[in-house]
């Protein structure tokens, strides 16, 4: 069972994860924008530059879908349910919510 101080702490680090992840956003929509298609740069530079955007395509995708998790948990944190695992009911470890806020699941059922 979580403390009101570690409500409070998560909080606070939720709102830290969800700061970083807006930035990161913005770059990344920055890098992934369309690569032109007459571009100067040449072939190799080209091919490069599309290998890129796949890369930043899908770590857009991914810091989309963790932001999303963490705003949905922010919310979550005064719930009495959160801290413990929605597959098998008990307590995750503080250490694993201070490193990954956004995760429901216990280590044991995340794998
Ligand atoms: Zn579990």
């Amino acid at each position: 069972m979580l403390s009101e101080e570690q409500r409070t702490e998560i909080k606070a680090i939720i709102e830290t994860m969800i700061a970083e992840a807006e930035k990161e956003l913005l770059l990344l929509k920055e890098l992934t924008a369309a690569v032109a298609p007459d571009t100067a740069i040449g072939r190799i530079s080209r091919m490069d530059a599309i290998n890129n955007k796949t890369v930043n395509d899908a770590a857009y995708r991914n810091t989309r879908k963790r932001l999303k998790q963490l705003y949905n948990v922010q919310e979550m944190v005064d719930d009495p349910s959160y801290g413990k695992c929605v597959r098998c009911g008990k307590p995750i470890a503080y250490e694993r919510i201070m490193i990954m806020p956004e995760k429901r699941v216990c280590v044991h059922c995340s794998t």
